[in-house]
């Protein structure tokens, strides 16, 4: 009775608070108040799938829930990305009947690498993809290994882990556990023999603490590694990136299934990768799946296109407080080997709570612009001045770099000269501010 009660609560709250704009996390909080125990009650589809990591879960989800929609499976998903436990209830809770089974074949959930374990607590997905860890919002998260720790109450023997091979500290999810698949990206053009970046999170053993070795490294700690003490090694995949070529946005799977990519990013690789592998696993065939990822744009518009006085302007949205976000970016800058200016802009650290803690900004790998066809490098917002001490600290020369205090001056001065590309690279909530300055374009 108490799950009917908590059904219908949560059914009417949701109608109302879309009526007059509200999110999502109320109405199950409410259920839950009301029937504790009841994401326990409800039946579920067969297929429940949950997807985390430090980056990518968004993309990955969105994938994901476009291959099976094509695919003919009716798809339940957390779109507006309220991924703790009381949004997960209203989602499953508004699509119940009253007798408590949930409609759809598939339930797909983007979950918070740090409460995935109070969700999963009263059910448990049939597959857990987890795409990468690394260091990502320190003031909240902590370490890597941190997360990790956080992670693995939400892993139970009945599910079935889709894990990064290449990435170390996620192959530690496999020990104990008999139910894992594989996926992994093959040696390519890009890849490096030496550790690029700042840091290296991969060079002790996240089991034994011993020494790592890596025959390649695709970026930061994600490569082919084995550990000289212990032996925790790379797993050879069970669904690979069999050739990559980014300068021609070509992706070979699994040696047979051709994919365009839109967006050339190895970001963006295993991201695809990672929803290959699920529906796979998932019983679609190659060709639909293939046909889906070829044609994908990503809907969350981190690559937005623009105009500013003379210059073509690019978009690349990073995410503040993590290294391996702007590191990709900025690689794809230096990659790009045409004349060009950057702009970094850092006024709001993060749009969910406060923080003035900068230390993430010598995580990044900033002298990746000391390219020399990067001619100019423009750093504005609040946090300028700290932008400023850690370019003092790079390999850019400061005759390169211009500093100024707001968005506003930004804009005014590169609008005013020049008509090279224009890379802009920072995070949602501080991107907005520019956009408004800008003439976007497709
Ligand atoms: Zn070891």
């Amino acid at each position: 009775m108490r799950m009917v009660l908590a059904i219908i609560l949560c059914k009417i709250l949701r109608f109302v608070g879309k009526l007059v704009g509200k999110g999502s996390s109320l109405p199950g909080q409410f259920a839950l108040k009301l029937c504790p125990d009841v994401l326990r009650r409800v039946k579920l589809p067969s297929y429940v799938i949950a997807v985390t990591g430090s980056n990518g879960k968004t993309s990955t989800v969105e994938m994901i829930a476009s291959v099976l929609r094509a695919a003919g499976k009716d798809v339940v998903y957390n779109a507006e990305g309220s991924n703790q436990i009381e949004g997960v209830t209203t989602l499953i809770l508004t699509h119940c009947t009253l007798g408590g089974k949930m409609k759809g074949d598939v339930l797909l959930l983007e979950s918070d690498e740090r409460y995935a374990r109070y969700s999963f607590k009263w059910f448990h997905p049939t597959h857990f993809v987890i795409t990468n860890l690394y260091r990502d919002q320190l003031t909240r998260n902590g370490h890597p290994e941190w997360v990790y720790d956080a992670i693995l109450p939400a892993i139970h023997d009945d599910t079935t882990l889709v894990l990064n091979a290449d990435d170390p500290l996620v192959s530690c999810f496999a020990q104990g556990h008999d139910k894992v698949k594989w996926f992994g990206l093959e040696a390519w053009e890009g890849a490096t023999k030496e550790h690029h970046g700042v840091y290296h999170d991969g060079a002790r053993c996240p089991v034994c603490k011993g020494k790592m070795e890596y025959t390649l490294y695709h970026y930061n700690q994600v490569g082919h590694y084995r550990c000289t003490a212990c032996g925790h090694h790379r797993h050879e995949p069970d669904f690979a990136a069999t050739s990559l070529d980014l300068k021609e946005g070509k992706l070979v799977l699994d040696g047979d299934t051709e994919i365009a990519l839109s967006f050339r990013s190895i970001y963006n690789v295993y991201n695809i990768l990672a929803a290959w592998s699920l529906c796979r696993l998932c019983g679609v065939d190659k060709q639909t799946i293939a046909k889906v990822l070829g044609s994908y744009i990503l809907k969350n518009g981190r690559m937005v296109t623009f105009t500013l006085g003379g210059h073509h302007g690019t978009l690349l949205t990073s995410k503040h407080e993590n290294s391996v976000a702007y590191d990709t970016n900025l690689r794809y800058i230096k990659d790009t080997g045409k004349d060009c200016s950057v702009l970094v802009i850092v006024d709001a650290i993060s749009r969910k709570y406060f923080t003035g803690e900068t230390s993430w900004l010598w995580d990044i790998d900033f002298d990746q612009l000391a390219a020399p066809h990067v001619k100019r490098v423009v750093l504005c917002g609040k946090y300028v001045n700290d932008l400023a001490l850690r370019f003092d600290c790079s390999a850019v020369p400061q005759d390169k770099i211009t500093c100024l205090d707001t968005v506003a001056q930004a804009a005014e001065l590169l609008e005013q000269d020049g008509e090279e590309d224009l890379y802009v690279v920072t995070c949602f909530s501080d991107r907005d501010k520019l956009l408004g300055r800008v003439q976007r374009t497709e």
